[in-house]
């Protein structure tokens, strides 16, 4: 792990996370090129703390080298396996930090997203204040996940592995999440409303040619085929499932995530912290 300091325009001490996962170059491309164009000091008395997580990982090119870090928090320091000791070094680095933004790639087409496991008005401000349409609340997945046990914490999906697109849109990203903390302020943030989805359960594959149906974020009507293989066909028998990270070959074992739309979650200040239901019609609904 490797820890970059930088100044902050504001009084909140805040952190951003890249190379979580090796085979993902973009996180620490936008963690170096973000160390490369922030100021060392800031006129505020808070922090931009930037992280290099995984070194090994991304040295040999690979997810992971003993077990996949994202799946192992809160580790453990005594443990043989290298990521299983390496994720309390990275809560330490964390402790205190008022926001915390993770930087992943996947194998899933565009958009990108965010995730999040608890709501609170960090969290609500980070997932607002950047460019993303949709919010998924992976609370009811795995609890192993950095943003499930880090406060505060963050991930955003910037794009495909590998891709140009996916470290310039993570950069950007990076500066609106810094901007909307009163870290950065070269311009002022921009809020926007934003749609939860509930992550509801992965969606395994089985083996054989594999077929993707929809997209993410899009809706499956009831009764259709999500995905299928020569082991699986998934038909979702009930309305509002839309995929998440939907790939027929990015994952060893499943197609995605299921996920249901829950509501929006509105910007700092607009209303009580929770996401607002989306069930009633929209305000057109029922005029001439
Ligand atoms: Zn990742």
């Amino acid at each position: 792990m490797e820890t970059i300091e930088r100044g902050s325009a504001g009084s909140a001490r805040v952190a951003i996370v890249g190379g979580i996962h090796g085979d993902e170059p973009a996180g620490e491309r936008i963690v170096r090129r973000l160390a490369a164009e922030l100021d060392e000091e800031g006129p505020g008395n808070g922090t931009v703390r930037l992280i290099v997580a995984n070194e090994p990982a991304l040295a040999a090119g690979t997810r992971y080298t003993d077990i996949d870090l994202n799946r192992v928090f809160p580790g453990d320091l005594e443990s043989d396996e290298y990521e299983r000791t390496l994720a309390p070094q990275i809560t330490a680095e964390l402790d205190g930090m008022d926001a915390v933004l993770a930087l992943h790639t996947s194998h899933s087409a565009p958009p990108p997203f965010a995730i999040y496991s608890e709501l609170t008005e960090s969290v609500r401000r980070t997932v607002t204040g950047m460019p993303v349409e949709y919010a998924v609340d992976s609370s009811g997945l795995r609890s192993t996940t950095m943003d499930s046990v880090v406060p505060h914490t963050v991930s955003i999906e910037v794009g495909r592995q590998g891709s140009e697109e996916a470290a310039e849109f993570g950069y950007e990203a990076c500066l609106a999440f810094l901007r909307a903390h009163g870290a950065l302020d070269d311009e002022p943030p921009t809020f926007t409303e934003t749609t939860v989805v509930e992550g509801r359960e992965e969606v395994p594959k089985g083996g054989g040619e594999p077929h993707v149906y929809y997209s993410n974020f899009e809706a499956i009507p009831r009764e259709e085929v999500f995905a299928e293989d020569d082991v699986y066909t998934h038909r979702v028998d009930e309305a509002g499932i839309v995929p998440i990270l939907a790939s027929e070959d990015g994952y060893e074992d499943i197609f995605g995530i299921y996920g249901q739309v829950t509501g929006v979650l509105k910007p700092p200040g607009e209303g009580e912290l929770g996401v607002v239901s989306a069930d009633e019609p929209p305000a057109e609904f029922g005029e001439d």
